[in-house]
């Protein structure tokens, strides 16, 4: 088998996308691309969860983490019900993972094997570089032969397969199964199969971003191990540390704020450092195909569908799907029917879900300051099956059985860190199984406390551990 990429040298890469999934440490070990490799070249930094601050009702102390971690004993006792007898939140009273990144200390330590860590972990990369690591990596060490050229005309069979494409020059690329990855281009999946974009818009508001390059104050300045979701006007400001730079963006909803506003909005969050910055604009659908595979034509990545960049969904979804390729790469052509049915079916479900996960961050707000957060709350805007779920976690709390998927994107414990963290009201104090279990909670919650302890004491500063990892790199595994 044989793979070729086409890419174009006057469409550049979008060139965003720096947060990531703990799947990251995964995909990049099958690939053969080893940590040490990856923190220098792509400026990484570790990511151990998100902080979501204003989000609730915008008051000064507003602010609660996802992390990355399970809650304590997760598989022993759902601890849903028994932390508010603790004096912290959720995040800080069932797991220690909080605490480190309050703390700006790292998920593990120079004498930890690659991808392994003392917490979960995920990653923020500059999404340039990394781009032209895969590349080189690809070309150089899989094998994939790589071909700079602009796609101008897809061939296809009479069954509708398409059968090459042909670039500018002329050349003409045969295939037997093409993956669009074009962008929001979607070149093959809308551009020659018209598969219909389903647009969730009036679930998701956000239409715009506006992006900015920002640097450290000074070389040694603190770099924050998780992502900081501030909630602004008509959006959300995301703010990732790099090694040697942060990367902050406003995503607003156009519905809701004028763009010279959201510039303004966002040039308040930075400071002085922004004065020298032009942010990159770029217009977003919140939405995706009704199906991802069509003949022998499969969307990833942007052409697929794009939501706002709330938890980092994007290229996990492009990570599984290329999982979901390789692994059911259609031996025949007759094969391809059905391994395009299953994956279409799979598809759908995780794109449902994640729209429902995403709007989940939203429905429990108590902010009525603008519109903006005050139509999030409005019943037609929530999917039934969210305000289904709702109703059923005031009384049972997430757990394994709401999600009957065998590969759920995202799991309970993250539906719990937000639920708990937007302060959603429950009904499981009251509710009898609560108080036999209390015993076993609180051996948990003092485990968890115990686990806080040695962290904060063991664990080193994000930027020492980095500045190690880049000097001397880690263990092998
Ligand atoms: C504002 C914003 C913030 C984001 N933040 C995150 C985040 O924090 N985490 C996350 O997981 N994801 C995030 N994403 C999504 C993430 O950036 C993308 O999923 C990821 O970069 C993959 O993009 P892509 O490869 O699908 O598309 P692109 O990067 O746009 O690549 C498309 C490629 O197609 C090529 N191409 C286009 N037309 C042609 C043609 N005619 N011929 C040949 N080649 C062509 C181009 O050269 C280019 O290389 C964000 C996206 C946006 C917009």
């Amino acid at each position: 088998m044989s793979v070729t990429l086409v890419e174009s040298s006057t469409v550049p890469p979008i060139g965003v996308g720096e947060g990531t999934w703990p799947t990251m440490r995964n995909t990049l070990a099958k690939i053969g691309i080893t940590e040490t490799q990856f923190i220098q070249s792509c400026d990484a930094a570790f990511k151990q969860g998100a902080r979501f601050v204003g989000w609730v009702d915008g008051s000064p102390n507003d602010g609660y983490y996802h992390p990355l971690n399970p809650p304590v004993g997760a598989a022993e006792l759902n601890l849903s019900p028994h932390w508010e007898a603790a004096s912290a939140s959720f995040a800080d009273s069932v797991d220690f993972q909080a605490a480190l990144c309050t703390a700006g200390l790292a998920p593990k330590d120079i004498t930890s094997a690659e991808f392994r860590g003392v917490a979960n972990y995920a990653y923020h990369l500059d999404a340039g570089k990394f781009a032209m690591v895969l590349r080189e990596h690809s070309v150089n060490k899989l094998g994939v032969r790589h071909v700079v050229g602009d796609v101008m005309r897809i061939h296809q069979a009479q069954n509708g397969d398409i059968t090459s494409v042909e670039l500018a020059d002329g050349q003409t690329l045969a295939g037997d199964l093409f993956v669009d990855c074009s962008g929001f281009a979607a070149l093959l999946i809308g551009g020659v199969y018209k598969v219909p974009f389903q647009r969730c818009g009036d679930t998701l508001f956000i239409d715009r971003a506006l992006a900015m390059q920002v640097p450290y104050p000074e070389p040694e300045a603190p770099i924050t191990c998780h992502t900081v979701s501030t909630a602004q006007d008509a959006g959300w400001i995301w703010d990732i540390g790099l090694w040697t730079r942060r990367g902050i963006g406003y995503v607003y909803s156009s519905s809701h704020t004028s763009d010279d506003e959201a510039e303004a909005t966002l040039r308040r969050y930075v400071g002085p450092a922004a004065d020298a910055l032009t942010p990159r604009k770029i217009a977003i659908q919140s939405g995706h195909r009704e199906w991802f595979w069509q003949n022998n034509c499969v969307a990833v990545g942007l052409s697929a569908g794009f939501l706002e960049p709330l938890e980092a969904s994007a290229l996990l979804l492009i990570e599984i799907s290329m999982d979901n390729i390789a692994d059911r790469l259609p031996r025949t052509r007759g094969a391809m029917e059905v391994v395009a049915r299953q994956f279409n079916e799979t598809f759908q479900h995780h794109w449902k879900r994640i729209i429902e996960f995403l709007k989940l961050h939203y429905v429990l707000t108590q902010r009525t300051d603008t519109a903006f957060w005050r139509d999030n709350v409005l019943p037609s805007s929530i999917p039934e099956s969210l305000q289904e779920r709702l109703e059923l976690w005031r009384v049972h709390p997430p757990g394994p059985h709401d999600f009957s998927h065998a590969r759920e994107v995202f799991s309970w414990p993250s539906y719990q860190y937000i639920l708990h963290g937007m302060r959603f009201r429950t009904r499981y104090a009251e509710l009898a199984h609560v108080a036999r279990e209390m015993t076993d909670a609180k051996r948990l919650l003092a485990r968890a406390a115990q686990q806080r302890k040695e962290a904060l004491q063991k664990m080193p500063p994000h930027r020492e551990l980095l500045k190690k990892i880049r000097t001397y790199g880690l263990q092998a595994v």
